[in-house]
Parts: structure tokens; C-alpha cells; sequence
């Protein structure tokens, strides 16, 4: 079972920066890197659009996933909002119906479960890489930079070890 991860933004993209400075691109990597660890324990294969902090194309995140065969794709983010008070978890996929849908619900759910935060629950959205990829693909967005007590927890190696928990177990029910 082959488990294609994709940690958001990189290089001269930091994505969202929370007031601290602490940056998205940084977060997704770490807790991409810990999802990657779990996975590979438990025998997945796992590979990734990036592993050090650089910037790939969003089409080339996909074509990469594509070309290797992953059966999953997991894309990891960190939300930002200008209203600071917005706080939760999210996950997203590319068509209503589908076999990625059912995945982002029970990742999602598994994600909340772990880390303990609002359920905001798995939307529908036309993103580049959910739509250029060729096998089921989600993208989870683990919470809100923008909020002074989510970007404490997200600077913390505890909180980003529980979230690729999280992740993990829902991966690992829904391919069981
Ligand atoms: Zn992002």
C-alpha cells in the first residue's frame, strides 16, 4: 500500500506565518516527516513531494505521486484566516461521492479525535493537487496558524507528533 505525502509549500513560499513567525511550510514538513515515520512502522510505502524545505510546483506534487502509483495522496497544510478567533480541523477533497470523500471523513475524524480540537469537518474544493491527482487524494488542514492558541500548539513537537497520529490512524482504518 503506497502512501504519497505532500507536505504544503516550501522554499519561497512559507505559506501562512503565524504572529510568532513560526511558518506553515515548516509545520507541514515536521509533521509530514512523523506521518512518514508511523507509516513506514507499519509497513506502508510511503514517498513525498518534498522532504527538505524547498518549493515544488503543485503540478509537479501530483505528476510525482502519479508516476510513482501511490494509492493515497495525502497533502498536509496549516489554515489561516484573518479572523484570528477561527479555530478547528478541516480536510478536503476534490469531488462529492467519491472514495476521497469517504477517506477525508474518516481522517478527519481520527485527526479531531487525537488532538482534540473543533471538528470543522471535510468540504468539497477545487485545489490543484486534489484535482490533478489520479488516485484518491485529501489535503488536511491540521489548524489555524492565525490562532494564538493552535500556532502554540502547532510549535510544539508533542502536538505536530499527535497530529500525524491522528492522521495516521485514519489512514490506517480506512485501508485496513
Ligand atoms: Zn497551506
Amino acid at each position: 500500500m503506497k502512501i504519497f505525502i505532500d507536505p504544503g509549500h516550501g522554499g519561497d513560499n512559507p505559506g501562512a506565518i503565524a504572529a510568532t513567525g513560526l511558518e506553515e511550510a515548516t509545520v507541514n514538513l515536521d509533521v509530514s516527516l512523523r506521518l512518514g515515520n508511523i507509516l513506514t512502522e507499519r509497513g506502508y510505502d510511503v514517498n513525498y513531494s518534498r522532504t527538505t524545505n524547498i518549493n515544488v510546483s503543485l503540478a509537479q506534487r501530483a505528476r510525482l505521486a502519479n508516476l510513482w502509483g501511490a494509492n493515497y495522496f495525502v497533502s498536509i497544510h496549516c489554515n489561516s484566516a484573518t479572523n484570528t478567533t477561527y479555530n478547528g480541523t478541516e480536510s478536503f477533497y476534490y469531488r462529492n461521492g467519491t472514495v476521497a470523500q469517504r477517506f477525508a471523513e474518516t481522517v478527519n475524524t481520527a485527526l479531531v479525535r487525537q488532538i482534540e480540537l473543533v471538528d470543522l469537518g471535510v468540504k468539497a474544493r477545487n485545489l490543484a493537487v486534489l484535482r490533478l491527482t489520479t488516485m484518491p487524494a485529501i489535503l488536511v488542514e491540521l489548524a489555524f496558524l492565525s490562532n494564538p492558541r493552535e500556532a502554540r500548539l502547532l510549535g510544539t513537537e508533542s502536538f505536530r507528533q499527535n497530529c500525524a497520529v491522528g492522521i495516521s490512524n485514519g489512514i490506517i482504518e480506512f485501508t485496513q
